[in-house]
């Protein structure tokens, strides 16, 4: 038995409301990241939690914190989502930070299937991103 931890991008999850649909798809169908494990090794997901944000200056530390909603559950390995994978740009930080501080857990880079090119993905996010939103300074403003 596998025991697995999933950490999500907070810009993904929080900002863009992602709720890993896919991610949890290709767990259940052992696909993408997934096809790594034998196929005979029952799969556990323990649990999900997105990354706290931008590290600042203090960089992992902030990370280390927040991975123990993770790892204080006894997982054996911890996904970074295809999100992270792909527009993270703290993601070998954070890798690197967590094989330190946790040498038993197995970081793996991914999770689901990827269907499109990363130049595509980061095209289609950034759409995502850039497109015109009111807020509150409309209201304020009465231009909404
Ligand atoms: S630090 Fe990385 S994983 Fe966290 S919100 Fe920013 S880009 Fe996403």
């Amino acid at each position: 038995m596998a025991r697995i931890g999933i950490l999500t991008c907070s810009n993904a999850t929080q900002e863009l409301g992602c709720s890993s649909a896919s991610c949890l798809a290709d767990f259940r169908k052992r696909k993408g990241a997934f096809e790594a494990y034998a196929p005979e090794e029952p799969l556990d997901l323990v649990g999900m939690i997105n990354c706290p944000g931008c590290p600042t200056v203090i960089g992992p530390e902030k990370l280390l914190q927040r991975i123990r909603a993770l790892t204080d559950f006894r997982v054996d390995a911890i996904h970074f989502t295809y999100c992270v994978k792909t527009l993270c740009p703290f993601k070998e930080k954070y890798r690197k930070a967590l094989q330190e501080a946790f040498p038993k857990i197995k970081i793996v880079i991914g999770t689901h299937r990827e269907n499109v090119t990363e130049e595509e993905f980061h095209d289609r996010v950034k759409k995502l991103f850039c497109q015109p939103r009111k807020s509150m300074v409309d209201v304020i403003l009465n231009k909404d």
